[in-house]
C-alpha cells in the first residue's frame, strides 16, 4: 500500500520547480495556498488589488488536495444547534451561504474550465442506529419548514437502491449536494488565481508578522514582503504566526484509503448513484467512488498525519470498509494518506480581523464549498469595507474554555475516547 495521496496522481499539482520570485510589496499578501486564500486571491486580483499568495509548502498542498471532494449542504454542526445559538434569521442566512458556496465552486468550474469530474450527485446521510433513522425523519421535516430546503428519507427497507449495504437503518438524501477532484479543483483555482494576476508563491513560509505605522512586514523563508493588508486560510496547518488565531484553532486528523479499481458491476453496486456518503455516528466514516475506486475516509487516528498514524488509520479504515462492504473483503487497498482539519472551540466556521489580520478558518471537514466561497466573499468585504456585514463574522469565535490551550492539542486523545464513548453510548 502506498503512503501517497491518490489525488496527486490523477491532477496536474503545481510545483515548485519554477518558483514566482517573492513581490517587494504587495497590497493583499494570503497566507496558504488553498480553497480559501486561492480563492480569495482570485476575487482580489479581479477587482485589480495586487495580490500575492505566500504558500508554505506547494500550491493546494495542505487539506484542499486531500479531502473527500465532497461539495456538501448545510454546516458541520446541525441546522437546530446553529438556530439555538444564533437564532432563526442568522441561522437562515448561513443555511443560504451553505448553498450559495456550492453555487460558486460550480460557477468557478464553469468559468475557469477546470476539468475536476464536479457533478451534482446529492449526499446520502446513513443511520448507524435506528434511532437516528427517527431523527433524520425529524430532520426531513425540519429543513423544509425551516429552510424550505428538501431532502427526502429512504427506508432500510428500500436502502439498496442508494448503497450496496444492508448495515444502516435507512438514510437521508440531499440532492443539492454534490462531489469532485479536489487536487484537481485547487490545482484549476491556482491557475485560474494566476490568470486574474495573483503572484501565486510556493516554498515561501511565513515566518513571522510585524507592523510599523502603514503596513505589515511579512517575513518569509525567502525573504520579506511589504503588505497593506493580510488574510490568514491556513486553516488545519495554523501555525503561531498569529498566536491568537492559532489558540482558537484545533488541529485534528482525517484520513482516507483507496481500494484498486473495482470492476463496474461491483463499483455500480456499491454506490448506484454516486453520492457523496456519510454516517451518523460523532466518529464518522465518510465515502464515495471516483474512477471505480472506493474512497473511504474517517477520523480514524485523530492526530494529524505522521507515517505512524496513515498507517493505522489505513488499518482501522479498511476494517470498517469492510464492516459496511463486505464486498470489498479481498479487494486491495492501494492508497492511504492523511490531512488535518481546523476546528473551532464551538464547531463553527469564522470569518472575521483580528489586530487588523483577516482570517476564515474553522472549517471542521466542510471546506470545500466553504473554502472557496468564503475566500471569495471575504475578498469582497475587504475591497468593499464591510467587513461586518457577512454573516460568517457576525458572532463571536471563541477560544477554549478558561484559555487553557496554546495551540498544541493535549487534550486530543481524551477527545477521540469521548467520541468513541459518545457513538457507544447512543
Ligand atoms: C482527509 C480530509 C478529508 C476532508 N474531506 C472533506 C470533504 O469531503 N468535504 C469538505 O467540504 N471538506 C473536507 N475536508 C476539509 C477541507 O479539505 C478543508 O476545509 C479545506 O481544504 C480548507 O481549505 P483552506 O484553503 O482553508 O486550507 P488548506 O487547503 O489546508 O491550506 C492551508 C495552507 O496553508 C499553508 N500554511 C500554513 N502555515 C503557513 C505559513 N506559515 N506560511 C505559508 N503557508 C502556510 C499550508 O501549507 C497549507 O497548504 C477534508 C479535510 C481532510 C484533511
Amino acid at each position: 500500500m502506498n503512503h501517497q495521496i491518490y489525488w496527486h496522481i490523477t491532477a496536474d499539482m503545481p510545483s515548485a520547480e519554477k518558483l514566482t520570485p517573492i513581490p517587494e510589496r504587495v497590497e493583499v499578501a494570503v497566507i496558504g495556498g488553498g480553497y480559501t486564500g486561492l480563492s480569495a486571491a482570485r476575487t482580489l486580483a479581479k477587482q485589480g488589488v495586487k495580490v500575492a499568495v505566500l504558500e508554505a509548502e506547494t500550491l493546494g498542498w495542505g487539506a484542499s488536495s486531500r479531502n473527500g471532494g465532497m461539495v456538501l449542504t448545510g454546516l458541520k454542526l446541525p441546522m437546530q444547534t446553529v438556530i439555538k445559538r444564533y437564532g432563526r434569521d442568522l441561522a437562515k442566512c448561513l443555511f443560504q451561504y451553505s448553498l450559495d458556496s456550492i453555487d460558486t465552486v460550480e460557477q468557478i468550474i464553469k468559468e475557469e474550465n477546470i476539468d475536476c469530474g464536479f457533478a451534482r450527485t446529492g449526499h446520502l446521510l446513513a443511520a448507524n442506529k435506528s434511532k437516528h433513522f427517527d431523527a433524520l425523519k425529524e430532520e426531513v421535516e425540519f429543513m423544509e419548514k425551516e429552510f424550505n430546503h428538501k431532502v427526502r428519507l429512504v427506508s432500510r427497507k428500500d436502502q439498496r437502491e442508494e448503497i450496496g449495504t444492508d448495515l444502516y437503518h435507512g438514510a437521508l438524501v440531499d440532492e443539492v449536494s454534490g462531489g469532485l477532484n479536489p487536487a484537481q479543483f485547487v490545482a484549476g483555482l491556482a491557475r485560474a488565481a494566476e490568470k486574474a494576476g495573483a503572484l501565486t508563491c510556493a516554498r515561501a513560509r511565513v515566518h513571522s508578522l510585524g507592523r510599523d505605522e502603514t503596513r505589515f512586514v511579512i517575513e518569509t523563508e525567502r525573504g520579506p514582503v511589504l503588505a497593506q493588508s493580510v488574510l490568514v486560510a491556513t486553516s488545519g496547518y495554523t501555525g503561531n504566526v498569529v498566536k491568537k488565531l492559532q489558540k482558537k484553532i484545533i488541529p485534528i486528523g482525517s484520513f482516507i484509503i483507496a481500494t484498486e479499481k473495482l470492476p463496474n458491476e461491483l463499483a455500480q453496486q456499491l454506490s448506484p448513484k454516486n453520492r457523496m456518503i456519510f454516517d451518523y455516528k460523532h466518529y464518522l466514516n465518510y465515502f464515495r467512488l471516483w474512477n471505480k475506486r472506493m474512497i473511504f475516509g474517517g477520523r480514524a487516528a485523530f492526530f494529524p498525519e505522521n507515517e505512524n498514524t496513515i498507517a493505522r488509520s489505513a488499518e482501522i479504515l479498511r476494517r470498517e470498509m469492510i464492516e459496511v462492504y463486505p464486498q470489498l473483503k479481498d479487494v486491495k487497498v492501494e492508497y492511504a494518506w492523511g490531512g488535518t482539519l481546523d476546528f473551532a472551540f464551538d464547531m463553527m466556521t469564522h470569518v472575521g480581523e483580528i489586530d487588523g489580520i483577516y482570517y476564515s478558518l474553522g472549517y471542521a471537514g466542510h471546506g470545500v464549498a466553504m473554502g472557496t466561497h468564503l475566500g471569495k466573499t471575504l475578498a469582497e468585504a475587504m475591497i468593499q469595507g464591510n467587513l461586518r456585514e457577512h454573516p460568517f463574522a457576525s458572532f463571536t469565535f471563541p477560544g477554549a474554555p478558561l484559555g487553557l490551550y496554546d495551540g498544541r492539542p493535549w487534550f486530543l486523545p481524551f477527545a477521540g475516547a469521548w467520541h468513541r464513548i459518545l457513538d457507544w453510548i447512543e
